[in-house]
């Protein structure tokens, strides 16, 4: 497989396959913001699915939350946003465009060479205004992420779920910064999904807290099917530690534009909890009964892009191969991530055939997204359903009216059984739960 894919590919095959259209595009589109199509939708919702699966449901020691996008003003001075969420903006004199001055090389304008202005600071949070009259309307900020949801209901959390330390609060939820240059796709827009954990221990346990983190992270991607050659780990230098963290690796992953940032884990120490103590006047401590002592938490927190991560497992899962002579564009998702599970492809769209097909989608429906495909060629057909990665396509043909089997075709091997209708849930449950797909075992073959 390729370690690299043209990004014009993906964005291609993701307009092409129904995954991702640009926002308002009958208007001209929006730049930097995207929306998911009917293949999309489910993509996105099984990472988001796979991460809270892994990250809260299969845990003793993390609970969910999901808190409103716009929170009191007071929230962002406390936390720091206010004053120091902001990029370095440069403008060019000759052509106008305006660049992050840390994210060029030289002091020229990288589109036509001109002089830059000096740096200023840029804050990156959206403002809007809250209430109907427009002159008295208070300034709110749309979250520019979620965590500060998390801090501020630490206390309703710790009280209610009546959980010890260490304790994780997780949200999954949007995100929106005015970023001065957005792009490369989904990577980098104003309106994005956050995925992250707020993970509260005690003072002097943190370090060992972020390396095993930063361990679990990386494992989860691959888990998911990305390649570890393709993912990395970087450590912060001191100067570009973000104003709330004692210490933070990114995990990167080899996009066609380089290695870039995928996830961050940080060590964001006692700064939001102690932050917003002394700014709402309300204790942010926890007490340790067994110990008889209080404290106020350290905090740990993967935080992660939902868009960011859909785009890293595209890019992972596209390939081109060549079958029967003919070249196939297939997508290797992993099973729990693949928006549609097994699409049902009669043979034909023949009037003795589609009854059967028709039940035997009905059939599936309750237990997998299943797709239903009968226009074109069988041969097209399968391709459409590589192309937005559905592991297990079931053809009815003739021989089925008789003999109630049906064939599932593999999407990797390609490889073939054939099976009773009947047993066809379970069979395919098996498949999608990682049985291996071996066409010589189980269940004859077609031609035997
Ligand atoms: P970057 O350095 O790329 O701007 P960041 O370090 O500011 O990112 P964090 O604040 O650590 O990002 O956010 C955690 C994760 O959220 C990132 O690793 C990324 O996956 C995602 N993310 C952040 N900003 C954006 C954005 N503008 N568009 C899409 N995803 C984003």
């Amino acid at each position: 497989m390729p370690a690299k894919v043209d990004m014009d590919k993906i964005v291609s095959l993701c307009k092409r396959r129904g995954l991702i259209f640009p926002s308002s595009e009958i208007y001209g589109g929006l730049a930097s913001c995207w929306d998911y199509g009917p293949m999309g939708v489910e993509l996105k919702r099984n990472v988001k699915d796979a991460w809270w699966k892994t990250m809260v449901h299969e845990r003793a020691d993390v609970v969910g939350l999901d808190t409103s996008i716009m929170m009191h003003p007071e929230v962002w001075a406390a936390s720091g946003h206010i004053d120091s969420f902001t990029d370095p903006l440069v403008d060019c004199k000759s052509c106008h465009l305006r660049w992050r001055a840390d994210a060029i090389e030289g002091e020229r304008c990288p589109e036509c060479g001109g002089e830059l202005t000096e740096p200023r600071m840029f804050n990156l949070m959206f403002k809007t205004s809250m209430g109907p009259v427009e002159e008295e309307a208070s300034t709110v900020y749309l979250r520019p992420e979620t965590a500060q949801g998390i801090f501020v209901n630490f206390d309703n959390v710790i009280t209610t779920s009546r959980k010890k330390l260490p304790l994780g609060i997780a949200q999954i939820g949007k995100s929106f910064r005015n970023e001065i240059t957005p792009g490369n796709f989904i990577f980098r827009t104003r309106e994005f999904e956050h995925m992250e954990l707020e993970y509260f221990v005690k003072p002097g346990t943190d370090e060992k807290w972020l390396d095993y983190w930063v361990k679990e992270r990386f494992d989860w991607y691959a888990k998911l099917g990305i390649r570890k050659e393709n993912l990395r780990l970087r450590q912060h230098g001191k100067d570009e530690l973000a104003h709330y963290a004692r210490d933070c690796y990114d995990i990167e992953y080899l996009f066609p534009m380089g290695w870039s940032e995928l996830e961050g884990i940080a060590n964001r120490g006692d700064f939001d909890l102690i932050q917003h103590a002394k700014c709402s006047g309300r204790e942010l401590s926890y007490y340790d009964a067994e110990a008889g002592e209080k404290y106020v938490p350290y905090v740990i927190e993967p935080s992660a892009g939902v868009d960011r991560s859909v785009l890293a497992f595209l890019i992972d899962a596209y390939d081109e191969e060549e079958v029967e002579g003919e070249k196939r564009a297939v997508l290797h998702l992993h099973r729990s991530l693949a928006p549609v599970k097994v699409a049902v492809l009669p043979l034909s769209r023949n009037e003795k055939l589609t009854p059967l097909a028709k039940e035997v989608f009905k059939q599936l429906c309750p237990n997998f997204v299943t797709g239903y495909d009968d226009s074109q060629s069988i041969g097209r057909r399968y391709r459409r359903q590589d192309e937005i990665g559905t592991p297990f396509c079931v053809t009815i043909d003739f021989e089925s009216l008789e003999d109630k089997q049906v064939t599932i075709r593999d999407r990797d091997s390609l490889a073939q059984i054939r099976v009773p209708i009947e047993e066809l849930d379970k069979i395919l449950a098996a498949k999608l739960g990682g049985e291996a797909f071996d066409a010589s075992t189980l269940w004859a073959t077609r031609d035997k």
